[in-house]
């Protein structure tokens, strides 16, 4: 990005764009973290430990003292008393400012030290005799090394003098909801006015804040809607429903749809009818039955004589994919190719020719969907399970692949629920079809969390379990910083359990084997050859196996919420009353304990991912899909749920009404940014 900072010297430029502030446009809205309290002087004998003061006094001794290490120590004296200053770092241009006899003004927190009270690190200020103290809070800025506060403040100051601050909310709209002006609040938070509510400033909470926040959350909903709009203005292959070969799979089903299902599959139907190109989010708790709504949308394809393809982020899944559809299309004679790295050879090449001469029109895959050889002339429909799973980038890869170099529809597919201020926001250029109801006759899975010192317990009920016909998966503890130690952890545990289960038969399956062992492994499983499997995270997502019931998590603690979630619901699948035990080590962190609290607690999906916010913050929460999409610095999706709808009603009428205010907005606070958003 071109740099605003000619002038500035390349140290000062680089640290700027290193807190992503490229123009003086974006130094006007870089807003105060806080605020310190410089309008008052604390008399030193008054000083309590663990405040914030600000004391004003005379330097009667400076020196650099060697032990316990190299530090400067000062003291500073008023009429009340001696205070101790020390620095462990230091440049020579601060012993000059604390000259024995200088007057000096310090700001810090006072603690209580070996010699009496002192700061540690406080800010000093010369002082002239008589000099007066600042009437406003002083703002602290979020910043960088090397970059400090008061040329930060210079710096945004002389930007606040520059850059035009024209209100661009339509007015009506300002006073419906009692904002201040534009200027109006950068003035109340950059220099907040003395008798200003200190508590409200730092809370965020005060009207100038609201007006920030709701410009903000506007220029993402501007953003996102364009987006929306410039994709609708696109054209697509229109797949109308000749309800042919969808109602034949419908009809053999061996049960009836939900009506969450019908829901979805209707939008999904009806989207795929119009001329351009669908964007859609199929979300639904782990066991919802997104597959078949999936099939049925690849039927609609087929049944115009276009292609459509699903790709999944494991072998495991996208073997497992291949059966189940396959069994579905079989009987209405529709063939279905499959793509993976387990695939032989010859067999991948046949299957290349089938797709691309149109033979075959409906293909399943990995990765291995998207690489080069790959061509699918007539793809009109690509479907994207687990989308958390893959980058943008190999998204994007398989939408490259549509037809004529038409965009093909997409739709993407999650078992990780969106929280709706989040869907709101982040997620408002795409269209959401929610499955909010599990098929009939699953019974809950009841969740336990056991220490790791009851073990032995624990492996008894796996026998117990595997004895009275039902299955087990054990999952092997997480070790994010090794693989090669998480490999042996697996083969540890798989020992360990088969030698304590003589009487079941014990697999294995782990990243590291090989694509036609692992599949072997897992129809081992399937058909119930294998009782128990051990297994690392590569079961984490689709595994669908309805006769186990039993799961053991260890070291729970270990793992984020989303893949707890995941892994408990490989069970719970059939009619037996499932259970989850979640093995934990001793000392939980704080966070791990509150982690295993929701996880216990919840068993919804969505109830699980607003905690998950809720203990994350939107930005990892976000992160995972690398989406692209601006993220929030102030507005808070909880506190400040109540702006997203005004938000969102307001960019609709701006895009419409006053495109090139929408464009001002978009400009101030994205810059040429959103050029960088979703393609
Ligand atoms: P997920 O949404 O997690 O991908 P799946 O598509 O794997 O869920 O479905 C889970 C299981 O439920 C599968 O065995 C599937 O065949 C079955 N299923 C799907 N829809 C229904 C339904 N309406 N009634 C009964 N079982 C269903
Ligand atoms: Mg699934």
């Amino acid at each position: 990005m071109q740099s605003g900072w000619a002038g500035l010297g390349e140290q000062l430029a680089s640290r700027l764009r290193k807190l992503d502030l490229h123009r003086q446009e974006d130094l006007v809205v870089h807003l105060p973290l806080r605020y310190e309290d410089e309008t008052r002087l604390t008399p030193i004998g008054v000083a309590r430990a663990g405040f914030p003061a600000q004391i004003e006094g005379e330097v009667t001794s400076c020196e650099v003292v060697l032990r316990p290490r190299r530090q400067l120590v000062a003291r500073v004296r008023d009429d009340s008393g001696t205070l101790v200053a020390r620095w462990i770092n230091f440049y020579p241009s601060q012993q000059k400012q604390l000259a024995v006899g200088r007057r000096v003004r310090l700001f810090g927190e006072v603690r209580g030290g070996f010699f009496g009270d002192e700061m540690v690190h406080p800010r000093v200020r010369n002082i002239d005799p008589g000099e007066g103290l600042p009437e406003a809070l002083t703002p602290v800025y979020p910043t960088t090394a090397g970059l400090g506060q008061t040329t930060l403040r210079k710096l945004i100051d002389r930007a606040l003098k520059t850059v035009p601050l024209q209100d661009l909310l339509p007015e009506d709209a300002r006073r419906a909801l009692d904002l201040p002006g534009f200027a109006e609040a950068l003035t109340a938070l950059h220099h907040p006015a003395p008798d200003a509510d200190p508590i409200a400033l730092e809370n965020r909470e005060h009207p100038a804040w609201r007006r920030i926040k709701f410009e903000e959350l506007l220029v993402q909903q501007l953003s996102l809607r364009r987006a929306y709009n410039a994709r609708r203005a696109r054209e697509a292959v229109v797949l109308p429903a000749r309800q042919q070969l969808t109602a034949g799979l419908v009809r053999g089903l061996p049960f009836a749809l939900t009506s969450a299902q019908q829901r979805a599959v209707g939008e999904i139907a009806a989207d795929l009818g119009a001329a351009h190109p669908m964007q859609r989010l199929l979300q639904g708790d782990v066991g919802s039955g997104k597959t078949i709504v999936a099939a049925l949308a690849m039927l609609q394809a087929a049944e115009n004589g276009w292609q459509a393809a699903l790709m999944a982020p494991t072998e495991i899944l996208a073997e497992q994919h291949y059966k189940k559809l396959a069994a579905w299309l079989e009987p209405l004679g529709v063939g279905i190719a499959w793509l993976s790295g387990s695939r032989r050879k010859r067999e991948r090449e046949a299957e290349l020719a089938r797709l691309q001469s149109g033979e075959v029109l409906l293909a399943v895959g990995t990765h291995a969907l998207i690489e080069d050889e790959v061509a699918l002339p007539r793809l009109a429909l690509a479907i994207i399970d687990e989308q958390h799973r893959f980058g943008v980038r190999q998204r994007l890869a398989l939408r490259e692949k549509g037809a004529h170099g038409l965009r093909p529809h997409m739709l993407m597919m999650s078992a990780t629920p969106i929280p709706r201020t989040l869907a709101m926001t982040h997620y408002a250029d795409l269209d959401v079809s929610v499955l909010d109801e599990l098929p009939p006759g699953r019974t809950p899975i009841r969740t336990k969390l056991v220490s790791d010192a009851r073990r032995e317990e624990v492996v008894g009920r796996v026998r117990d379990a595997c004895l009275q016909g039902r299955q087990a998966y054990w999952v092997c503890p997480l070790i994010e910083e090794s693989e090669a130690l998480q490999l042996q952890t697996a083969l540890d545990t798989y020992a360990a359990l088969s030698e304590a289960l003589p009487e079941l038969r014990v697999g294995l399956v782990h990243g590291r084997l090989k694509a036609d062992e692992k599949s072997a492994t897992m129809a081992a499983f399937s058909a119930g050859e294998l009782q128990v499997l051990v297994a690392t995270t590569v079961i984490e997502v689709g595994v669908d196996v309805p006769n186990a019931s039993l799961m053991v998590i260890e070291h729970a603690e270990r793992f984020g919420l989303a893949q707890l979630h995941q892994l408990r619901g490989r069970v719970g699948r059939g009619t037996a009353e499932s259970v989850c035990i979640l093995l934990f080590a001793q000392p939980l962190s704080e966070n791990g304990r509150a982690r295993l609290k929701v996880i216990y607690e919840h068993t919804d999906g969505f109830a699980i991912a607003r905690e998950d916010l809720q203990l994350r913050g939107p930005g990892e929460f976000v992160g995972a899909r690398q989406s692209g999409v601006p993220l929030l610095r102030y507005a808070d999706l909880e506190l400040d749920a109540g702006l997203i709808e005004p938000a969102r009603a307001l960019a609709e009428r701006m895009l419409r009404d006053a495109p090139a205010q929408a464009d001002a907005l978009m400009q101030r606070w994205l810059g040429g940014r959103e050029s960088l958003l979703r393609a």
